[in-house]
């Protein structure tokens, strides 16, 4: 889960590198490096953010127009200043920056210690490049058939940028599981993890495939071959995103950002695909498939996560909506336990990034027993979207707080459009249910920012909260999931322990945890079981446990029990979750504010995770 940023042509490469490692930094923090050719190969890495990077290299020289570098999410050796990327080869000509996994490092590594190389570092990035350097000098190879010969000796995952001190001209990348970019500048090269960091200097890009590897020399065309030698015409993509969506945008944080953009994100996940006046949804991924979706024996959702809370919440929607029975799978279990899977089986893959490693091996799983395999992922041309047969983008434009809130609502949008649209080729909704949750759906964007000015009355409650060592959150029904992600969310950026249960379970053993310290976050409209979620206040209530309800605008008996109300507008019982997480993603940031955390970069996390 590392970002990767590389660079080659007429100006200075440590600015534009820096740039884009900030713009990575998602991606992981243990660490970062750089290294830029000229004459020497100067090299410079430090543990911690980008910015101890930027201190340590002052004074320094950093002039060259070739460079690579790295921002790490350790996954082999720990975060110190050894194991940061980029690494040496042995006669410390090569060096190399790796997001991924060698998996066979180990018995790489004692092949080439026999050989007397010796290893500066724990990783398995170092292992790779000093097995290109010994492949090199063996046979006799020039570096990118070097490159080629060791990749194929290689098990495991990598997007890996290679360059030579004495060859200034050229970099040789490479990809095999994890993401990749290659921008085409006007005589220059810029390779990245994703686009962000490319954009500012060029929309014309390639991603590369699977074990692929690009050769890309001043002055001339990208060669793009794969690793068993096959020459490939590459395709060049033309970039849309915008760079101010991806900057901070006057928030202090993008985590706030993104949970003001909800509105917006909202409503580019339907826009063109929903439309209430035709009495239509149209989701032009899946048309296609529309039936055998709609015939299906059963519906598999697998995602990690928050995904995997908006698969619950698909769940309960599919079922209702379409009366195809869903399974929701953790990709992580999903995929080590011998799944029973068939050609009647549709599988939906749900990820943000389109890169969770183990989301992307679960469907291509699901794949090989024939599955039909749709996606439902926010990243354009990433790996998830590329394996499945059809699927939907959820267009909620990038998010880089870690703690993922727009993704999430829009992913609950997209599978309520998929769920409708099914129920309603099925013929298993009425025509004026389904327009009424057509139109229902439109004006979801509109209550969410009614639910948005409830910010400074969520911090008003946070502050009371903020010292809490354990929180309870419940839910019934389609609102269970919602008490998950309330949960998780809190638990990822304030550090505060958290669970999420069904209402009703509480008494089968959380109960025993309540006292008058214990705040109890309880998803209370109007709507379903209402009248059982109010029994459950009072148990809590009974224990003298802390009630801060969410509740249906206007609604006076959970008032009258609870400590705190946040309300929500009214809306149609399976709408209700995307609107009432957005009070629960407000209380976590404000809380992990007020207890000095990083709540865009949470310890130990990452965005996008491409390891398993
Ligand atoms: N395996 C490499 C390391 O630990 C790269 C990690 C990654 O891409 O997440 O340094």
């Amino acid at each position: 889960m590392c970002g990767i940023v590389a660079y080659l042509g007429d100006r200075q490469a440590y600015p534009i590198l820096i740039k884009g490692l900030h713009r990575l930094e998602y991606r992981g923090y243990d660490s970062s490096g750089i290294a830029i050719i000229n004459g020497n190969l100067n090299l410079y890495k430090r543990k911690g953010k980008v910015s101890e990077l930027e201190a340590f290299v002052e004074g320094k020289d950093v002039s060259g127009t070739i460079g690579i570098a790295h921002t790490r999410w350790a996954t082999h050796g720990q975060p110190n200043d050894e194991n940061a990327h980029p690494h040496f080869s042995q006669n410390k000509e090569l060096s190399i920056i790796h997001n991924g996994i060698i998996e066979n490092y180990n018995s790489l590594k004692e092949e080439l210690m026999k050989r007397g190389h010796i290893f500066d570092s724990e990783t398995d990035t170092e292992v790779l490049i000093h097995l290109i350097e010994d492949v090199q000098k063996n046979e006799t190879l020039e570096l990118s058939e070097a490159v080629r010969v060791a990749l194929n000796q290689v098990v495991g995952a990598y997007a890996i940028v290679v360059i030579s001190q004495n060859d200034n001209q050229r970099l040789i990348a490479a990809k095999k599981g994890s993401p990749l970019v290659i921008g085409i500048g006007e005589n220059e090269f810029l390779i990245a993890s994703d686009a962000t960091p490319i954009i500012e200097y060029t929309r014309k890009v390639i991603y590369l495939e699977d074990e692929e590897m690009a050769i890309l020399e001043r002055g001339k065309e990208p060669e793009i071959k794969s690793i068993s030698n096959i020459v490939r015409t590459p395709y060049i993509h033309e970039l849309t995103m915008n760079l101010d969506s991806i900057e901070k945008g006057g928030y202090e944080h993008f985590m706030l950002k993104e949970i003001f953009e909800q509105p917006h994100s909202i409503s580019e996940s339907m826009r063109g695909r929903l439309r209430p006046g035709e009495g239509i949804i149209s989701l032009g991924g899946i048309t296609q498939y529309k039936n055998k979706i709609k015939n299906a024996k059963r519906i598999v959702m697998i995602a990690c996560g928050t995904s995997w809370h908006a698969a619950l919440v698909g769940e309960y929607l599919f079922e209702e909506l379409t009366r195809i029975p869903v399974e929701v799978e953790y990709a992580s279990e999903f995929r080590y336990r011998n799944p029973i899977i068939t050609e009647d089986d549709v599988v939906i893959a749900i990820s943000q990034s389109g890169e969770t490693a183990d989301t992307l091996a679960a469907i291509k799983l699901a794949k090989e027993k024939g599955a039909l395999i749709l996606g439902i992922c926010n990243v354009v041309g990433s790996s998830i979207p590329r394996e499945t047969h059809a699927g939907s983008y959820t267009h909620a434009g990038p998010e880089i707080g870690v703690a993922s809130t727009k993704a999430f609502t829009s992913q609950v949008t997209l599978l309520t459009m998929m769920a409708l649209m099914l129920a309603h080729e099925k013929g298993t909704i009425s025509d004026s249910h389904h327009q009424q949750l057509i139109t229902e759906l439109s004006n979801i964007p509109t209550k969410i920012e009614a639910v948005l000015k409830t910010a400074p009355l969520v911090k008003e409650i946070a502050e009371k909260y903020k010292n809490s060592r354990n929180a309870l959150y419940l839910g019934r029904g389609i609102n269970f999931p919602v008490a998950l992600e309330g949960a998780l969310k809190l638990k990822e950026i304030s550090y505060i322990h958290a669970e999420g249960y069904p209402a009703a379970e509480m008494k089968h053993g959380p109960i025993a945890l309540i006292d008058e310290e214990m705040p109890v976050v309880v998803i209370a409209p109007k709507k379903g079981n209402y009248d059982k979620v109010v029994s459950n206040i009072q148990e809590v209530k009974a224990r003298k446990g802390k009630i801060i309800a969410v509740v249906t605008e206007g609604d006076t008996e959970v008032r009258n029990m609870a400590d705190h109300v946040i309300e929500i507008p009214d809306t149609e019982e399976l709408l209700v979750p995307l609107i009432a997480t957005i009070p629960l993603q407000l209380l976590s940031y404000y809380i992990a504010i007020m207890r000095g955390c990083n709540v865009d970069q949470p310890r130990n996390l990452a965005k996008s995770v491409t390891v398993e």
